[in-house]
């Protein structure tokens, strides 16, 4: 055999030892990322803010998704993109008031 030869055998075995790797680990990531919650954070660092799907339109506290909003404007529309768990997609994520919360609802 060449002596380039051994780079392909290291570069094969690299590529199969890869594939064998990512096989065994990614059912384990997915199931470590589904199943660790999201940080709980005290209700404080967002008092009165929720964090909307605009898709399927499921709220829940800013707080409880990991967000941090102290003296924000309460009229202001806000949106970031974020996992909806509800509906398991990458999706736009409301970022409202409660003294706005209903009134979207309905509007
Ligand atoms: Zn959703």
């Amino acid at each position: 055999m060449p002596p380039w030869g051994w780079i392909l055998v290291a570069l094969a075995a690299g590529i199969v030892l890869g594939v064998i790797f990512w096989t065994i680990s990614l059912p384990r990531l997915s199931a470590i990322l589904s199943q660790t919650p999201s940080p709980e954070l005290p209700e404080d660092l967002a008092p009165g803010w929720h964090a909307q799907c605009n898709k399927c339109g499921r709220t829940r506290t800013l707080a409880s998704v990991g967000g941090i909003r102290l003296c924000g404007n309460r009229d202001a529309t806000k949106a970031t993109v974020g996992w909806c768990r509800a509906c398991g997609g990458l999706r736009m994520i409301r970022i409202v008031h409660t003294d706005h919360l209903h009134e979207s609802q309905t509007g």
